[in-house]
């Protein structure tokens, strides 16, 4: 994890750009772009990065110069994608629980859809009959990931239609002529655990069976990165070995291939975003001592809300003797980043930074208590170019009637 930037050009970010602030390591994007890649080779998937992680413009435009195509579960993803040059054919479209004119929408900008559940099928298939060839979310009943909050594949899951139900997309097939190019499965994130995605593969390879013509098995996103120190993300190397032996065996054994999609959020983007903020109050209680910093769960939800692990760095005084701390933000809120949390000692004023920053940090990001969001940078070869203004009071006025 001692890779990434430099403490020199993150407190630069922070003195240019003021805090709090996200910054983005280009190379680091590219790094484990290249990861998925090699670990892949035999079987040369399409990638298509899950733009929910981190949706700037900017960002969809490095992985799409890398050749990533971009999957998007809102029609705004979409016209973002769109405006970053991404082709229609590189576009995935995977809502969930949208209604029937987001899906036209998405018919009329001709990108690749994704439908996951039986009625908006029916309806789309007595729309469209044959003109417009789908891929079909399937729901493969497995229970994986970091969190139940965010495993997306296990029976009581919303997402998807149920493999069991394999049978009734069957019969819409027949009923409407919709055609079906593609199955698609994503059984959650964080998901460390090999024998998840094999099962997961095995399962959407034999429902393959009851299809004439599919073209393309999507096998969604999940990939898991470290977060604490010392720990493992999914070994891809051993997963790509594993994936094309089962590639190979169904292929020996039905004569059947297949194009291959991957769809990863945080395995693309989680290393390279820092989020840059400043201690504004150093608390000793009578048993705890709190660091106050100028940001809170409106900007980085994720220890709040899936209990996550972000890695802190004092980046102003990093030789200081570590003390213990409760790092919170400043809303009303109770907002602990960190409990416990040795640290190089803080001064009021240090610039501390959080780790895995990239994925769903910004992005779910909000103007709670009235706060404004943090500016965005990226960083390439040295040089902090700014990618999105830091919000204004007048952000947060504009739209309201008064
Ligand atoms: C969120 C999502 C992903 C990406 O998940 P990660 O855990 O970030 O890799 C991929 N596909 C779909 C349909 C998603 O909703």
């Amino acid at each position: 994890m001692e890779t990434g930037l430099s403490p020199e050009l993150l407190l630069k970010a922070a003195a240019v750009h003021g805090t709090p602030l996200y910054a983005y390591d280009q190379h680091s994007i590219e790094s484990q772009y290249a990861k998925l890649q090699t670990a892949f080779s035999a079987f040369q998937p399409s990638i298509f990065y899950a733009c929910k992680a981190l949706s700037n413009i900017n960002i969809l435009r490095i992985l799409n110069r890398l050749g990533a195509g971009i999957d998007c579960v809102s029609i705004n993803e979409v016209r973002l994608a769109q405006m970053a040059g991404v082709s229609s054919q590189q576009i995935i479209f995977t809502p969930n629980s949208v209604a029937m004119d987001e899906y036209h929408e998405a018919v009329a900008l001709g990108v690749n859809i994704n439908i996951d559940n039986l009625s908006i099928l029916q309806e789309f298939g007595s729309h469209y009959g044959s003109r417009y060839p789908v891929l079909v979310r399937i729901n493969p009943h497995i229970l994986a990931g970091g969190n139940l909050k965010i495993s997306t594949g296990h029976e009581d899951s919303k997402f998807g239609i149920s493999v069991t139900q394999a049978d009734k997309i069957l019969q819409i097939v027949e009923e409407t002529g919709v055609v079906v190019k593609g199955l698609h499965i994503h059984t959650g994130s964080e998901i460390k655990d090999i024998d998840v995605y094999i099962k997961g593969l095995e399962l959407i390879l034999s429902t393959a069976q009851q299809f004439d013509g599919l073209e393309i098995i999507d096998l969604g996103g999940g990939f898991k990165v470290p977060y604490v120190p010392g720990e493992q993300g999914t070994d891809l190397h051993t997963l790509g070995e594993r994936m094309a032996d089962v590639f190979e065996q169904h292929k020996q054994s039905t004569g059947n291939s297949y194009r291959i999609w991957f769809e990863p959020g945080k395995f693309l983007v989680s290393e390279c975003g820092y989020l840059l903020v400043k201690a504004n109050v150093i608390k000793k209680g009578p048993s705890r001592m709190f660091v106050g910093v100028d940001s809170g769960f409106n900007h980085l939800i994720r220890p709040m809300f899936y209990d996550a692990y972000h890695h802190m760095d004092n980046l102003s005084h990093p030789d200081a003797p570590p003390t213990v701390y409760n790092v919170v933000g400043n809303i009303c809120e109770t907002d602990t980043f960190a409990w416990d949390r040795q640290l190089p000692e803080v001064q009021p004023g240090d610039i501390l930074s959080f780790r895995n920053a990239g994925a769903y940090g910004f992005e779910m990001s909000s103007r709670f208590n009235s706060r404004a969001r943090p500016a965005e940078v990226l960083i390439s070869h040295g040089e902090i170019t700014l990618i999105r203004k830091r919000e204004t009071f007048e952000d947060i006025l504009a739209g309201q009637l008064y």
